[in-house]
């Protein structure tokens, strides 16, 4: 007989989710709860896959077939640190897995970063995905626009700010998206890469999306190619850098189409200052780079030439990297952005692991990776948390409920597995009922207080 356990997972994104799961699958004698600061589950592919995505954001059916299945219980509007604390969880669960991702912006930290039409990519994202904490309105008022960084965050950015609304209306952006959009009077997009067009971070499928969206240009510079700046016969050269060197070379030479919007990718470009003008974005100053003599591919290191270049710009968007957010008790690595831990057993300062406490997804690694990489970094978590078994420390509550009586003790209007199916089945019935010409599968529900009131009346 297997010693029963009780898991609680904080983070309904992928992660937590295949965390879930995995342990579901690989020990049989546990209970799962899985907590999400928000009212619906589904994280990163909910909030922060861009919406003309369905291919990505296709990965919420397994995901759901794996919640539906009824041996995880999902609560969301629940925030670890506030609703529940370390102490809590310590006594209700035998072990806790934190799924928390990674939503900030990384900083970058040059002159005029603080700029009004200064903004970091990842709040973007969530304005365009309708997630409920953010702003309603984007000051999308810019006709020249840069996007700094060379990875598929930035071309989400770029992509969804050149498209035209109305290809956006089959998504599922919320309304005051469509309008935001159809509004912007953006005519050039520039996406800057800090190193050379062989180094960038994008994946082939998304990079030559770009050159398919209706009514946009894309324009490369001839000085941005050096020669041979792709050997495709080099060591350790992938496919998918293959694919990506034939895609750029392809729009070396291709003419304009006369497209009412451009976007432009520039390569060798180190960001240097923001410049403004009575404390509004007006420009921005680079240093071209060169790769570190003798070092070529993907991995190339540059070096500043000294030459510097400016650009007249209205807004800036910096999509250098996501950065994890610390929670309240929880050993943090604050120079990775992650929370402390080897194999996801979460570590203290002297390297010691902590009785009960793991991690898994980018915040136990960092923000790397498509979402698939997330499955087996979960499995070697769930593989460590199996091996502690017999050492977990035992919870002083043991029964089923007794974590909800203690949220309802507090007043938090947690939803819950239910909730979500009858708010999924609203938004698709506002998608349904959409007047648009367009056939809109969903129509998200953006305000958080609506989210809860719709779900928590079918719980
Ligand atoms: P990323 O792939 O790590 O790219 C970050 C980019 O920022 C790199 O080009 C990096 O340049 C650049 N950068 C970093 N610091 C910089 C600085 N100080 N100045 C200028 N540039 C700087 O990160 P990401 O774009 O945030 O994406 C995160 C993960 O999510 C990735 O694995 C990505 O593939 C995945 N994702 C996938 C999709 C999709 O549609 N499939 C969409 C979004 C995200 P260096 O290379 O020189 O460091």
């Amino acid at each position: 007989m297997t010693k029963p356990i009780r898991v609680a997972i904080f983070g309904a994104g992928p992660a937590g989710i295949y965390a879930g799961n995995i342990l579901a699958n690989s020990y049989p004698n546990v209970t799962i709860d899985l907590f999400d600061l928000l009212p619906a589950p589904y994280g990163l592919i909910r909030y922060g896959v861009a919406p003309d995505h369905p291919r990505i954001k296709g990965i919420v059916n397994s995901l759901h077939e794996m919640l539906d299945a009824g041996t995880i219980r999902f609560f969301g509007n629940v925030q670890f640190g506030k609703d529940l604390n370390l102490n809590d969880v310590r006594h209700h669960y035998h072990a806790v897995i934190f799924a928390t991702g990674a939503i900030k912006d990384a900083e970058l930290n040059i002159p005029g970063i603080d700029l009004d039409g200064s903004y970091g990519a990842a709040d973007f994202v969530s304005w365009y995905d309708g997630h409920p904490d953010v702003a309603r309105t984007w000051p999308l008022n810019a006709e020249q626009v840069a996007v700094l960084g060379n990875g598929n965050v930035a071309l989400d950015v770029a992509r969804v700010l050149a498209k035209h609304a109305d290809d956006m209306l089959k998504t599922d952006i919320p309304a005051n998206v469509y309008e935001g959009l159809k509004a912007s009077p953006v005519t050039d997009v520039h996406v800057f890469g800090r190193r050379g067009p062989a180094s960038i971070k994008f994946t082939p499928i998304e990079l030559r999306e770009l050159g398919e969206v209706e009514d946009v240009d894309i324009v490369v510079y001839e000085q941005d190619f050096p020669e041979g700046w792709f050997d495709e016969d080099a060591e350790g050269v992938t496919n998918q850098q293959k694919v990506m060197a034939r895609v750029l070379e392809s729009w070396r030479n291709r003419p304009s189409t006369g497209a009412s919007r451009r976007l432009h990718l520039h390569f060798w470009h180190k960001p240097v200052e923001i410049l403004g003008t009575d404390g509004r974005v007006s420009g921005m100053t680079f240093e071209r780079t060169a790769n570190i003599a003798g070092q070529t591919g993907a991995n190339a290191a540059v070096t500043g030439t000294g030459e510097l270049v400016h650009y007249d710009l209205q807004a800036v968007y910096r999509a250098i990297g996501y950065w994890g957010s610390e929670l309240p008790e929880v050993p943090y690595n604050f120079e990775k952005g992650v929370i402390r831990n080897q194999g996801g057993r979460v570590v203290d300062e002297n390297d010691n692991a902590v009785n009960g406490l793991y991690a898994t997804g980018w915040i136990k690694r960092g923000p790397v990776g498509l979402i698939g990489h997330t499955k087996s970094d979960a499995m070697e978590t769930i593989e460590n948390l199996v091996a502690d078994i017999d050492g977990l420390t035992d919870p002083v509550h043991t029964g089923l409920n007794s974590v909800l009586e203690l949220l309802d003790s507090r007043g938090v209007k947690y939803t819950n597995w239910q909730g979500w199916l009858a708010l999924n089945a609203h938004e698709l019935a506002l998608g349904a009922a959409d007047p648009s010409q367009v056939q809109r599968e969903r129509v998200k529900v953006v305000d958080r207080n609506e989210q809860v009131g719709i779900s928590r009346a079918a719980q």
